[in-house]
């Protein structure tokens, strides 16, 4: 099935300039210049991939990613001009998967892209594991955690992260090494992404996310599951 890909921006040049280079690559590809709009397709044509400017008339960024979450398990990548490190994190914690920043080479977003749909294609992949420590539950197949029977709402980096790291218990997992696992590309220099993703797994995972007690951090070298 050709994948489908939401390009959600309004500068029209940006826009078009994507679209048509998606569709080279053999996706299938339309363009929402505004907020409301984008929701409309995030919910009736059902994109596996949306990539969002965060300013938007009517409606921004923050919110159509915000709501897509509720109605759709599509890959959120942030287009962002803005680099203060606020954004990426209001980002990520709104259930974004990534981001990238303006200006973007067009082949960088592209090897994403790719990226992302090959995760997806072995994800489909069915093989039901639960993997359980202490009461913490994390059950692959229908992609569900609980933490004392209580559902988590975890992003689906989140969800990636933390099966890595339970299903590889008690093992230091190096920052590139977790990185490559999710993300699927090379670690770039900026490694906040992962650090933003550990921070918010700790607040919904730990019963104290300031002292954790499930992940680890291993100084100098990444981070370590200990159940
Ligand atoms: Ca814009």
């Amino acid at each position: 099935m050709q994948a489908k890909v939401l390009v959600v921006e309004d500068e029209q040049d940006v826009a078009r300039s994507l679209a048509y280079q998606l569709e080279k690559e053999g996706l299938a590809a339309r363009v929402s210049a505004n907020g409301l709009d984008a929701l409309e397709q995030i919910r009736s044509w059902r994109p596996n991939i949306v990539l969002l400017d965060l300013i938007l008339p009517q409606v921004d960024g923050f919110t159509v990613c915000r709501e897509a979450r509720q109605v759709s398990d599509a890959w959120i990548i942030i287009l962002t001009a803005r680099t203060e490190e606020i954004d990426r994190v209001v980002g990520l914690e709104l259930g974004a998967d990534d981001y990238v920043c303006k200006p973007f080479s067009m082949r960088e977003l592209i090897a994403r892209v790719r990226a992302v749909l090959r995760r997806k294609q072995e994800n489909q992949q069915p093989s039901s594991v639960e993997l359980v420590s202490g009461d913490l539950t994390l059950q692959t197949d229908s992609r569900r955690v609980l933490v004392a029977n209580q559902p988590v709402n975890l992003t689906l980096k989140e969800f990636e992260l933390l099966k890595v790291l339970m299903s590889r218990r008690g093992e230091t997992l190096s920052r590139e090494a977790l990185y490559d696992a999710v993300w699927d590309t090379e670690m770039p220099q900026d490694t906040r992404t992962l650090d933003v993703h550990i921070h918010s797994l700790r607040e919904k995972t730990e019963r104290n996310p300031a002292i954790p007690a499930r992940i680890t951090t291993v100084r100098g070298i990444g981070y370590r599951f200990d159940g």
